[in-house]
């Protein structure tokens, strides 16, 4: 019980300094992301800042491409090399002691896709602007699909913005992308509380489907019993990661084929026993789309919000 001893000004400079890191490590990965270069390398380079800097990614840096909505994250040895007409989703989280920032921008190089990109950045801006402590959350979805609309675009409606907690990244209250929000448990931005906003606009319906693949692993539970093996393997990614979501490159400092192919074994071995669970990579149902998201996170005072990130 920690946070018993630990003052609302402890928590309060943890957050900030959670945030000043996301916007330096959000800074650096505007300058990496162009044509050409590889995403794995530039994942990397944004994470050793994070660290350099005294946080702790709290998730796999995202780097999800075109129609790929989240959770693509650079494997060991990725190959993903940046594309002239790419629509690059770059999300990041930092975490100082439990306290995390979520945030994401997005980054393309052609004018074509400009409107879509500015979509989302209009309404997180829009929506940032009008949280405040007892605004219904249903009202920034408003906010947020109209603004999208109005662009030309859909909303993303199975995807939304959350609460967050102490380790916790997404802690049961949504902040929904669209009006018909269906709520349980709170409806109103409370005092006191962190949020992240994160719209998402496609150009065609916003409709998504989980693919095959899987890079973003979590460990839900620690296995019973005296399986030697097993208990070996889940110290090791314990020690590691911890409770957060963790890349098989969290896991590991050597990058070769040979120990991608381990870690990549370990990580079957304890997906079969339920010991961890996979983050599938989200995609448009339509191949073709194009999908832009923006992200900041927000801390809800008693008459004023602050941004984070
Ligand atoms: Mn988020
Ligand atoms: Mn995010």
């Amino acid at each position: 019980m920690s946070q018993i001893n630990t003052s609302g000004k402890e928590i309060l400079s943890k957050y900030r300094k959670a945030g000043r890191i996301s916007k330096s490590a959000k800074k650096l990965a505007k300058k990496l992301i162009q044509p050409g270069e590889n995403a794995y390398e530039i994942v990397e380079e944004i994470e050793n800042k994070i660290r350099e800097l005294g946080g702790i990614p709290a998730f796999p840096t995202n780097f999800s491409v075109n129609y790929e909505a989240a959770h693509y994250s650079p494997e060991i040895l990725d190959t993903r090399i940046i594309g002239e007409r790419d629509v690059i989703k770059l999300d990041l989280g930092v975490h100082i002691d439990g306290y995390i920032v979520d945030t994401a921008v997005t980054v393309s190089f052609s004018d074509d896709t400009d409107s879509l990109v500015n979509s989302t950045k209009t309404a997180l801006t829009k929506a940032v602007e009008n949280v405040h402590a007892g605004q219904k959350l249903k009202t920034i979805g408003k906010i947020i699909e109209s603004t999208i609309t109005q662009a030309g675009f859909n909303p993303i409606k199975e995807l939304s913005g959350h609460q967050i907690k102490r380790y916790v990244l997404h802690a049961g209250v949504s902040v929904p992308n669209h009006s018909g929000a269906q709520f349980l448990g709170a409806s109103e931005f409370e005092s006191g509380k962190v949020y992240a906003i994160e719209p998402f606009a496609s150009t065609m319906t916003g409709a998504i489907k989980e693919s095959e693949v899987s890079n973003i692993f979590r460990i839900i539970k620690k296995p019973k019993g005296n399986h030697e093996k097993l208990n070996k393997i889940f110290d090791d990614f314990y020690q590691k990661v911890g409770i957060l979501p963790f890349s098989p490159r969290f896991v590991t400092d050597k990058n070769t084929l040979a120990e991608k192919k381990e870690i990549n074994k370990k990580i079957q071995f304890l997906l079969k026993r339920k010991i961890i669970m996979k983050y599938p990579v989200l995609i448009e149902k339509s191949k073709r789309a194009l999908v832009s998201q923006h992200e900041h996170t927000v801390l809800v005072g008693k008459s004023s919000v602050e941004l984070l990130t």
